[in-house]
């Protein structure tokens, strides 16, 4: 497998199994990749369980979703770890975004708990991050991040979006992600500088 004089392997292929079942996330990714003449194949469609994510970074459990995919499918794939940073909250819940929202997926109770723990606290900055993995079959993996800064809002506004989307409003707006079309968030979200760095990297453009 070639490595390019940047060090960094490069994709080279027509389709690339996007190792989420994360709906919210698997619209915002295979937009950009088709895009770019990459089918993508979800890991819903191809039946591949969800994996158990107790990796200590994003990095770890970034990879920890795309190697499985990669090794079960024999073909590269592509996986993100993502969640919301909060600064005066020492960065939690972090790798716990999804876990705060508990079984039932509640992202209503999630914000609630962040903006309990917030308390009277004046210091509302967050950031989103986003490390997305790519993997190859033999085990070699490449990751970038990309962080989205802003401030929380409460109460929560917005019904457009997913997970913590209502209480997060990007520096520079004055609407929060909820409230922001779907094109515009993906101009600046995390996730498309994760992306562009990805394509940057190891895609040929
Ligand atoms: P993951 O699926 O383990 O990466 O969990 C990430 C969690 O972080 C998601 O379930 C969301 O709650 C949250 N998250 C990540 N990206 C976004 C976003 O763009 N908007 C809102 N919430 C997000």
């Amino acid at each position: 497998m070639a490595e390019h004089s940047t060090g960094h392997r490069h994709f080279h292929g027509e389709e690339l199994i996007l190792a989420t079942h994360n709906k919210g996330k698997v619209k915002e990714i295979a937009q950009r990749l088709e895009r770019l003449n990459v089918s993508v194949v979800g890991a819903d469609a191809l039946g591949l369980p969800e994996p158990v994510e107790d990796g200590d970074s994003f990095e770890a459990n970034a990879a920890l979703k795309a190697l499985p995919a990669a090794k079960a499918t024999g073909k590269i794939a592509l996986a993100d770890d993502s969640g919301l940073s909060v600064t005066a909250l020492s960065g939690a819940p972090g790798i716990y975004s999804a876990r705060w929202a508990g079984e039932s997926k509640d992202f209503t109770a999630a914000m609630q708990r962040v903006h309990d723990e917030l308390g009277d606290t004046p210091n509302r900055h967050a950031a989103f991050i986003c490390v997305i993995a790519l993997a190859w079959p033999d085990g070699h993996v490449e990751t970038v991040r990309g962080e989205c800064e802003g401030a929380l809002v409460w109460p929560i506004r917005g019904a457009d979006g997913f997970g913590y989307d209502p209480m997060f409003q990007p520096d520079g707006y004055d609407v929060t992600f909820g409230e922001m079309d779907f094109a515009e968030k993906q101009n600046i979200s995390h996730r498309k500088k994760a992306l562009d760095k990805i394509f940057a990297q190891c895609f040929t453009l």
